[in-house]
């Protein structure tokens, strides 16, 4: 079983983590928002959650980042920073205590996310998308499944992938045509599924298919477990993407895929709501990994505009540098409040859906801004594989891409501002 304190004392100290103290009293991290919540509002993070978000800090800048350029160029997939993250419980952080974990808020998540994002937006992606699986299995599964499932990504360090866009169908999820046909007492799966971050590496697949073609969207679809070995299941290649290339992105064919009935998720027909529902949790994950990467930009900015000189002076020294370096800090502060905000609503069990979308799409803006701008304040270095932010504005688009696209998040904002006027 899974002894997170005991494997995180190992792994400290050999990465002289020594300074950190685990997270030995789970529920403690666990509650510390909700007591903070009745004092009010507050920007101050607990004793227990500055010991995660600093291991989570080390462990990126320690591990992650040196090792970040080679899989950028090789697109390796980065198997062994993930057995490590997982051995210090930066992994599946949000699997509840009773299946083995840490059971970690949304609020704490986003500590960890941004931290290990600073690293690596590749790295932190393909440890995150084991988030975005297992949330509908953890809001809506039910205890067998919950059990098989979750307990055994605590026993050991397996990968999980959610399943649901198709080639057809990206922001239309009402237009998926993957089907899952009953048969007896299982349900038998065919259709093609595109941009599956950890494709070909996963242990299971969440999967959203279409149950009920003549239903209306919120009746049709019904989300299942997918064993990754099941007969009939091909894995095409790997992508070669834009950025974040230490992911795992693939197209997966399903053709007579046989899952037993027990591996639905919820209600027939109530898929559609369970695979969106898990972006309340996630879209605040998605967006601190943003400002991860932006934080790091404009460190890296930072660095430079002090050593390079022009004019006889400091590039930082030149108000046009300098004011890029403020524009880039205040869309990091904005953008890490609203990713607070959505995250500690969740938290709270509030809806969360309108802040989790605004902190989504202004992250991901401001990653892309804050990555444009480093490379313009490096100059011709910037735009080299030499130096570092060339990578970092490869990695910020997807950002605006995935999880919902900008304009998705500002269809669900916009719908939302409207809907509350009418009433
Ligand atoms: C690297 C990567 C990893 C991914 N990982 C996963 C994963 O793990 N699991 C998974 O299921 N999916 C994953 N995706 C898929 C991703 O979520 C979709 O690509 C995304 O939702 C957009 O869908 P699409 O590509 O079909 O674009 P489309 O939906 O075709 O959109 C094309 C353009 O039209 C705009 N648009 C579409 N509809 C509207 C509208 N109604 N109003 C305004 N503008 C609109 C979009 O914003 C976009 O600019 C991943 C994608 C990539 C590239």
């Amino acid at each position: 079983m899974y002894k997170p304190a005991a494997t995180y004392n190992r792994l400290a100290s050999s990465l002289k983590l020594s300074l950190l103290a685990a997270p030995a009293n789970r529920s403690c991290m666990r509650n510390s928002f909700s007591t903070t919540a009745k004092l009010g509002v507050s920007f101050d993070l607990s004793q227990d959650q500055l010991s995660i978000r600093d291991l989570a800090r080390k462990f990126s800048r320690e591990v992650i980042l040196p090792a970040a350029s080679a899989h950028d160029k090789s697109g390796e997939y980065p198997m062994e920073i993930i057995k490590q993250a997982w051995e210090l419980g930066l992994v599946n952080t949000h699997i509840p205590e009773k299946y083995g974990g840490l059971g970690l808020g949304v609020f704490d998540a986003s500590l960890v996310a941004e931290e290990l994002a600073y690293g690596c937006t590749g790295i932190q992606t393909a440890i995150e998308a084991n988030g975005l699986a297992e949330a509908p299995l953890i809001l809506f599964g039910d205890e067998a499944l919950k059990k098989k499932y979750l307990g055994r990504m605590t026993e050991e360090p397996l990968i999980a992938a959610y399943c649901v866009t198709e080639p057809g169908a990206g922001s239309d999820v009402a237009n998926i045509g993957t089907t899952a046909v009953k048969q007896g007492d299982s349900w038998v799966i065919n259709g093609q599924k595109m941009w599956i971050t950890n494709g070909g590496k996963a242990n299971w697949y969440f999967l959203l298919a279409k149950t009920d073609p003549k239903a209306k969207t919120g009746n049709a679809f019904t989300g299942f477990i997918v064993d990754g070995d099941s007969l009939g299941i091909t894995v095409g290649r790997k992508e070669w993407n834009m950025g974040q290339r230490a992911s795992d992105t693939r197209g997966i064919t399903f053709e007579n895929v046989v899952v037993s009935d027990q591996n639905r998720i919820g209600d027939v027909g109530k898929g559609f709501k369970l695979a969106m529902g898990a972006f309340d949790t996630t879209r605040p994950l998605v967006a601190s990994g943003a400002v991860g990467l932006a934080q790091r930009a404009m460190d890296e900015a930072t660095s430079y505009a002090l050593e390079r000189k022009t004019m006889g002076t400091a590039i930082a020294n030149h108000q046009a540098v300098a004011f890029m370096l403020a524009d880039m800090a205040i869309g990091i502060e904005s953008s890490r409040m609203m990713v607070w905000r959505s995250a500690k609503l969740r938290d709270d069990g509030q809806r969360n859906t309108y802040y989790a979308s605004i902190a989504k799409a202004l992250a991901s803006e401001t990653a892309n801004k804050c990555a444009a701008d480093a490379v313009q304040i490096f100059g011709g270095n910037g735009y080299n594989s030499e130096y570092p932010v060339e990578k970092l504005m490869r990695d910020a688009k997807i950002f605006m891409i995935y999880e919902g696209t900008s304009q998705i998040q500002r269809l669900i904002i916009s719908r939302a501002i409207c809907d509350s006027a009418a009433k």
